[in-house]
């Protein structure tokens, strides 16, 4: 239910965590973070509130300039570990705000090619859909325009990939999805108000807009690939 992301250049993990908890009006019922650390895709995830996720971090911190983080507000699986974001499928995370309709003949699909799912939810199709295109070969920008050929319902998206570790790749088609430009570092939140203190400059996404972020900043298309340009706007929310 509400979406961070950093791809930064000072640690992450904290600024994630306080991010989510300026969503946490929006509701929910799990928690997770992934970052790179040491060229690791690393995760801590936790059911319950905020604090259990902040607890889970301060007995086993994680390490790392570029990462996701999510609040869950469970619609296919239940409120547990095993169901929290970010999903991880090989070298791929993702966290996801709304419902991917079809998740059920996707998964069906990957099913039948012998790929075994972790959780219950629509979401993790994302990630093995994916994983799938990576280990045909696909470069990142490409699998997740295929992916993005693929579902239907309604996603906010925010991909990150162990190889591209200065790199966020993120989607929407329904939930809002906002990206926050700093002076060294870039962000990306389900709405400005996660990001109001990072962020001086925000773009937001229009349904059925991809953008690729890094530190430099973002570039837009649609999803067959198109460049699409997006208006940068100063952000003037307190935090
Ligand atoms: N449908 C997804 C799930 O149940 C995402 C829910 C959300 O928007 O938090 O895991």
């Amino acid at each position: 239910c509400g979406i961070v992301g950093i791809v930064g250049v000072r640690p992450v993990a904290g600024r994630l965590v306080d991010a989510l908890k300026r969503l946490e009006y929006r509701g929910y019922d799990s928690a997770g973070i992934a970052v790179i650390e040491e060229s690791e895709l690393v995760r801590r995830r936790a059911p319950g509130k905020l604090e259990n996720l902040r607890i889970c971090l301060a007995d086993d911190p994680v390490d790392g300039v570029t990462g996701i983080a999510h609040t869950r507000w469970a619609t296919h699986g239940v409120p547990n570990e095993a169901n929290a974001h970010p999903h991880i499928a090989g070298d791929v995370a993702v966290v996801h705000n709304g419902i991917i309709e079809n998740f059920a003949e996707l998964r069906a699909e990957l099913t039948a090619k012998g790929v075994s799912f972790s959780s219950d939810t629509d979401t993790e199709v994302v990630a093995r859909l994916l994983d799938d295109y990576r280990s045909n070969g696909m470069a990142p920008r490409d699998a997740v325009l295929a992916m993005l050929q693929r579902v239907s319902g309604a996603f906010a998206l925010v991909i990150l990939f162990k190889d591209r570790p200065d790199t966020l790749f993120v989607a929407r088609y329904g939930p809002p999805l906002a990206i926050g430009h700093g002076e060294d570092e870039m962000y990306v939140g389900s709405d400005a108000i996660a990001l109001a203190p990072l962020a001086t400059g925000i773009s937001y996404l229009e349904d059925g807009d991809m953008a690729i972020i890094d530190r430099d900043g973002a570039v837009f298309c649609d999803f067959a690939g198109e460049p699409v340009r997006r208006q940068r706007q100063p952000l003037q929310l307190s935090a």
